[in-house]
């Protein structure tokens, strides 16, 4: 190892490194800002102008782009001819090359950068260097994160950084240009020029022109929905608070495909509470979902509703699981349980279940009130994949209050109704169209799921009820969309519904409202639409 070259935009840790290098007898190159630092420190520095021979220009666009720097980057050490061209015009090899980019992420999330700004932080010349480098990975370590000053360290001192250490640095490498060159896509793609100048903060869609899926891999997976299916896991680049990828999972088997399909379902309708809820999930439906003092009861709760459905089922928590609810959830058969923390009294009980898949996921980086979706920990947009397509949407995220539902019915809801409606709105918003939900007291009585016709899953939810031996008379229902016809409205009614919410705007609301009346039951609307299919 001879020489290092070091142009860092993130100072971070960048001076001990150096420091360490030197020690090891490592010549430093470097740009303006980063030698100034270095050499303030006392280290002997060459700056990268006087190494070349030509100034840094152009405010600072120009500092490295010369060929005495990509020519000591890209020039093969096991070619003669690469080697003898060196000689020939004078160019020193540069073994470790430390660069991290101009920060263009950072500067267009602060809410008022103007195109300019934006900009002038492209870098050029670091991508470039990082290229070079990334590509001549046998003979050049090319570091573009902190993160990894450490280990490339402890290797050097050893002796000599490891080919395959190399290779993952390349790879590393290459990934951060390619992130950095989407994000600058994402946002140029986004932008609507027309309405701002270069130095106005210019108005930006949700969905740019051309769209750049970025995304790191978390895990391969055994195998997809399906044994003959081959699967992996991936995140989000800048995954929101409080979201699945965020979990840490504390015991038990490997996650399946399934199993992280359906505990994202049962922690996206968990979330929305902030007094103890528990959701059992089956097949990306809730089977039971309820309110309660403790964990426990709100699990002794939404257990009731199906628990034939809830065998090896995906157990959602928005409080901590502590020693008495682990107990009792110990008694069935849980494929994952997930919760914001556990006591140690839990994580005890739970050991004995060495299977169970127990995901602690914090909550604490979830925003509330007013926040964004991102930020409160939903996605800012969901993707669906059709034939060699990809539909992109906002997240289905709206919060019901109150005060948006309007009575269409002579009947008035009781406060407590109006409290099952709005529990019941909640939690036919995570199941899958069309979806009829009966609740009572804060919690489900007979969730009916994923049918083709309302009226299906208006039957299936009441047979449902009925199998659990639980009593549908003065309940509450939830429809996710419109009653076509008055038929499903009257199957509810015909079981024991008393108060009934849906969004409204059928062509036959009128018809649907009168079979209401007639039978005397309240019925409000929400305007809001929630199909999940
Ligand atoms: P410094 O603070 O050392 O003056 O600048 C460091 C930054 O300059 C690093 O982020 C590096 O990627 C960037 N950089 C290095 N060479 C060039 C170049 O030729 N053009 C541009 N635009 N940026 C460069």
């Amino acid at each position: 190892m001879t020489t290092a070259l070091i142009s860092v935009s993130d100072k971070t840790g960048v001076l001990e490194f150096a420091q360490a290098l030197h020690a090891l007898g490592v010549r430093l190159l470097s740009t303006g800002g980063t030698a100034k630092l270095l050499q303030g420190a006392g280290l002997p520095v060459t700056e990268v102008a006087e190494h070349t021979g030509f100034p840094e220009m152009l405010d600072g666009r120009v500092k490295t782009l010369h060929p005495k720097i990509h020519g000591g980057l890209l020039a093969r050490r096991d070619l003669p001819e690469h080697v003898a061209a060196l000689l020939q015009h004078g160019i020193d090899t540069i073994d470790l090359l430390v660069v991290n980019l101009y920060p263009f992420e950072a500067t267009v999330a602060k809410p008022g950068c103007t195109l300019a700004d934006a900009i002038e932080n492209i870098d050029i010349g670091g991508p470039a260097m990082v290229r070079s480098a990334a590509k001549n990975w046998r003979d050049v370590a090319v570091l573009t994160d902190a993160s990894q000053y450490a280990g490339v360290l402890a290797e050097l001192q050893a002796g000599a950084i490891s080919l395959k250490t190399k290779f993952a640095l390349s790879v590393a490498a290459f990934n951060r240009v390619s992130d950095y060159d989407g994000a600058i896509s994402d946002y140029l793609s986004a932008i609507e020029f027309d309405a701002a100048g270069a130095d106005a903060v210019p108005a930006r869609g949700l969905f740019p022109a051309h769209s750049n899926g970025r995304f790191v891999k978390l895990q391969d997976l055994r195998y997809g929905e399906n044994p003959h299916q081959q699967a992996a896991f991936y995140r989000d680049l800048y995954p929101a608070p409080g979201s699945l990828v965020t979990a840490r999972q504390l015991q038990g088997k490997e996650l399946s495909y399934n199993n992280i399909a359906d505990a994202d379902a049962a922690w996206e309708c968990v979330k929305q509470w902030s007094t103890p809820a528990c959701v059992i999930v089956k097949h990306a439906n809730p089977c039971g979902v309820a309110l309660g003092g403790t964990a426990l009861q709100a699990y002794q709760k939404a257990f009731q509703t199906d628990p034939t459905s809830a065998f090896g089922g995906i157990i959602a928590f928005n409080v901590p699981v502590d020693g008495a609810a682990a107990e009792a959830l110990g008694k069935q058969f849980v494929e994952v349980l997930l919760a914001p923390a556990f006591t140690s009294e839990a994580l005890a009980v739970l050991q004995a279940k060495a299977n169970v898949r127990v995901l602690q996921i914090a909550l604490d980086g979830v925003q509330r009130d007013g926040a964004s979706a991102w930020a409160r920990g939903h996605n800012a947009v969901e993707v669906k994949r059709v034939g060699s397509g990809l539909l992109m949407q906002t997240a289905d995220f709206h919060e019901l209050q109150a005060s948006e539902l309007k009575v269409v019915t002579k009947k008035q809801p009781t406060p407590e109704q109006l409290q099952d409606l709005l529990f019941a709105w909640r939690v036919a918003q995570y199941v899958k169209s069309n979806a009829i939900v009966f609740c009572g007291k804060g919690m489900t009585l007979g969730v009916g799921a994923g049918q083709m016709s309302r009226l299906d899953s208006a039957r299936i939810a009441s047979i449902k009820a009925e199998a659990a031996g639980l009593s549908l008379q003065g309940s509450a229902v939830a429809s996710d969309a419109f009653f076509p016809f008055r038929d499903g409205l009257d199957v509810v009614i015909d079981h024991g519904a008393a108060c009934v919410i849906q969004p409204g705007g059928s062509m036959r609301d009128a018809e649907v409202i009168a079979a209401a009346d007639e039978r005397g039951v309240a019925m409000v609307f929400s305007g809001v639409r929630h199909f999940r299919h």
